[in-house]
């Protein structure tokens, strides 16, 4: 598959082979260079390497599409508890069609994957469904323990009430 060589050897970018897509179409797999994904100072979200990609390219007349699937594994911290946990954002239904003409050898896709990427990222990322999260009083981690801070915080409205009375 001459195409997904060129695509691999092209500084970790994903870049389609226009002129040497095989008819029927190819298969493009492969993992971009890590440092395409940058979410700048956040502290929630670190990319872990590059993003993988599983993609059947093909050639419909004069338009080339590309479909299948995208991945990126993560590093985050969680929203509610602060633990970091690993995770993955992925872009199962990835689509992308563009028109091309004869004077179109390559196409990079890069952009497009990186775009689909960005889009499947958690808005919030919680370590589990379930995560209870810190305390707002003591910051203890109620995953971990229950802390007394509810019951005692209860305890104080009702005598701060029966003081008023
Ligand atoms: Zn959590
Ligand atoms: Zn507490």
């Amino acid at each position: 598959m001459p195409g997904r060589e060129a695509a691999l050897e092209t500084q970790g970018r994903l870049i389609v082979d226009v002129a040497r897509l095989e008819k029927g179409g190819e298969w493009y797999t492969g993992e971009t260079a890590p440092e395409l994904l940058d979410f700048g100072d956040s502290e929630l979200l670190t990319p872990l390497g590059g993003i993988m990609y599983n993609l059947k390219v093909e050639l419909l007349g004069t338009e080339l599409l590309a479909r299948g699937e995208v991945r990126q594994r993560l590093r985050c911290v969680c929203s509610r508890c602060a633990d970091t946990f690993e995770t993955e954002a992925a872009e199962k239904g990835f689509v992308f069609s563009s028109e091309i003409n004869d004077t179109t050898d390559f196409l990079d896709l890069t952009e497009e994957i990186r775009e689909a990427i960005i889009l499947a990222l958690p808005g919030y990322p919680v370590c589990r469904e379930a995560c209870r999260g810190l305390c707002m009083a003591c910051g203890a981690n109620l995953n971990a323990a229950e802390c007394t801070c509810r019951k005692t915080g209860r305890d104080n409205r009702w005598s701060a009430l029966d003081a008023l009375k």
